[in-house]
């Protein structure tokens, strides 16, 4: 990494109150994979270093804000890509249990083998589709945390989230800017699969002045049977 893109990488921390110093080595090797798998792989649209500094580390880091990722959570990454924000947080949060998910086997080799170059033995990759995993009993019901970045409509993601999160766990969404309507939509469909909205936190991406919004979901109680509905059908129907 450029001394350039170190002192972003600092300052992007520093403005979310992380102090990524002891971290750098780890986020110069996860830039150097992500180039090399880039080429090979087609992982990721960014391409510049500032970009996937700003856009992919930091910003992968937002999830962070208001505490709800703090402690030894068993915690799942719903379609994760290239690993985001499963591979930074992994790194400044070794105590998260992960599991990244992503249905796309390149995305999760990738991933997998990330982890293992950078060290992160607290990282268990998955290839599979949100709504399987859903239904499978070793895995519903089994997660203290969602995390998902830039995946889907709010509607979407609740029943898509939900029925993996425990009574008592969250799901956390990063996303852009959100509309009244699609928060409106996203409540309805967490109630519809036993969750509630939480919290909505507006706030702009470090040095770069981009929207962005976390909204949080509590799972309050056992999602009904039906959910998840079949692969795609969250998707093509959502709940609202
Ligand atoms: N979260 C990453 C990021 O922020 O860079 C990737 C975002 S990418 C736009 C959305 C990813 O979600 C894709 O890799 C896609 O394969 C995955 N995905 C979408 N729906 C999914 C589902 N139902 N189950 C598992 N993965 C899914």
């Amino acid at each position: 990494m450029t001394p350039e893109g170190q002192e972003l990488l600092r300052r992007g921390g520093q403005a979310l109150g992380l102090d990524l110093t002891p971290h750098e080595e780890q986020f110069a090797r996860l830039l150097e994979l992500l180039r090399a798998g880039n080429e090979r792989l087609n992982l990721t649209a960014l391409k510049q270093e500032k970009d996937i500094v700003l856009k992919h580390f930091v910003d992968s880091l937002t999830c962070l804000r208001g505490g709800h990722l703090d402690g030894e959570l068993r915690t799942l990454d719903l379609g994760t890509g290239a690993g985001f924000p499963a591979l930074p947080l992994a790194i400044v949060r070794p105590q998260l249990h992960l599991t990244p998910l992503d249905s796309i086997r390149k995305k999760i080799e990738f991933v997998r083998s990330a982890a293992q170059a950078l060290g992160l033995m607290q990282v268990t990759p998955l290839v599979g589709r949100a709504e399987t995993l859903g239904r499978d009993p070793a895995h519903r019901e089994c997660y203290d945390r969602v995390v998902a970045r830039a995946v889907a409509a709010l509607p979407v993601l609740a029943e898509l989230a939900l029925p993996l999160l425990k009574v008592g766990g969250r799901f956390v969404a990063q996303k852009g800017p959100i509309t009244p309507e699609e928060l409106e939509a996203g409540q309805k469909a967490a109630r519809e699969v036993g969750g509630q909205l939480t919290e909505v936190d507006p706030f702009t991406l470090p040095l770069s002045g981009d929207a962005r919004t976390l909204v949080v979901l509590e799972k309050i109680r056992h999602t009904p049977a039906a959910y998840p509905r079949r692969e795609g059908v969250p998707t093509h129907q959502p709940l609202f």
